[in-house]
């Protein structure tokens, strides 16, 4: 049994080239069985819930998790979970959507500067300025040379936030073209799904091809040692749940965090208390 960590298994390496045809959206390592695993999942999950909130109490660095993935590629689904187990104060979501008027008369970066974490926090975007070389490359309105400018203006973006002690993870959640069209069709037959539902979806699927190559793209020349990307098989939405739980929890561990020292004398608190207590016990 393989014993690397998440955090290596699933990492494109700085400077490799993504051939997504690679990896098995499918892939669910040693288990069997979302219920076989659960322990596990609980396990990481419950792991997180401990290191958020002493990345909270540290107060020294932030985190900011990005999720991409095609439609119904299960971002909505991953947010629950890993979210499911932070604390919400000390943590926060943030989706990006087509670009405000606003937004699209400045820089593609803007909007996503100003919902970078605070200094404690921990952020996660639901889509991200990768929306700017991946839809808008798919449809034209950025041409491929333009795309090369803008990986750049992402790796230095992304580098001025690791330099503010912004730990960067970004997870491409993988699935293939067939469970698309399953999770498609599960929307269709459940109407408290609908609400998911849009046309735009179903047009996107025929630029399937396109999409994986800009995502290849993407994903080639912006992997770096300080922001990496990770590509999540996520055909089994209980295996997805695993191994972006596992690859935070592996991450923050390794920062080796600690609660900072009391602002307070504690023993001279413990002896006010005991006189405190003295008087109401006389009183
Ligand atoms: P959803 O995440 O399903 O609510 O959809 C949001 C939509 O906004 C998707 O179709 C994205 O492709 C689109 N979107 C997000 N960011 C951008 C961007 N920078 N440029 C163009 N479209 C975007
Ligand atoms: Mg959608």
């Amino acid at each position: 049994m393989p014993t690397t960590d998440y955090r290596t298994r699933f990492r494109i390496a700085p400077g490799t080239r993504v051939r997504l045809r690679d990896h098995d959206p499918g892939y669910k390592d040693r288990h069997r069985s979302k219920k076989e695993a659960a322990p596990e999942i609980e396990r990481y999950a419950r792991r997180l819930r401990e290191l958020q909130y002493l990345l909270y109490a540290e107060g020294r660095r932030s985190l900011l998790i990005v999720l991409q993935a095609l439609d119904a590629g299960g971002k909505d689904g991953t947010i629950r979970h890993v979210l499911g187990y932070m604390n919400p104060q000390g943590c926060r979501v943030h989706a990006f959507k087509v670009p405000t008027p606003e937004e699209a008369a400045h820089d593609f970066l803007w909007r996503v500067h100003q919902a970078a974490p605070r200094i404690g926090e921990a952020a996660i975007f639901n889509r991200s300025h990768y929306e700017d070389v991946l839809v808008t490359r798919v449809h034209g309105l950025v041409s491929k040379s333009e795309c090369k400018a803008r990986y750049a203006h992402i790796n230095a973006f992304e580098r001025l936030l690791a330099d503010r002690a912004t730990v960067i993870l970004k997870f491409f959640l993988h699935i293939s073209a067939e469970e698309q069209l399953r999770r498609f069709r599960k929307r269709l037959d459940d109407p408290k799904r609908w609400w998911k539902l849009s046309e735009a979806d179903f047009e996107e699927r025929r630029y399937w091809d396109a999409y994986q190559e800009a995502y290849e793209d993407a994903l080639s020349r912006c992997s770096t040692e300080h922001a990496p990307w990770f590509v999540i098989p996520a055909d089994h939405k209980w295996f997805r749940n695993l191994a972006v739980s596992r690859i935070v929890v592996e991450t923050l561990e390794a920062l080796d965090m600690s609660f900072p020292p009391p602002k307070v004398d504690i023993e001279a608190l413990r002896a006010r208390w005991r006189e405190l207590a003295g008087k109401e016990r006389e009183s």
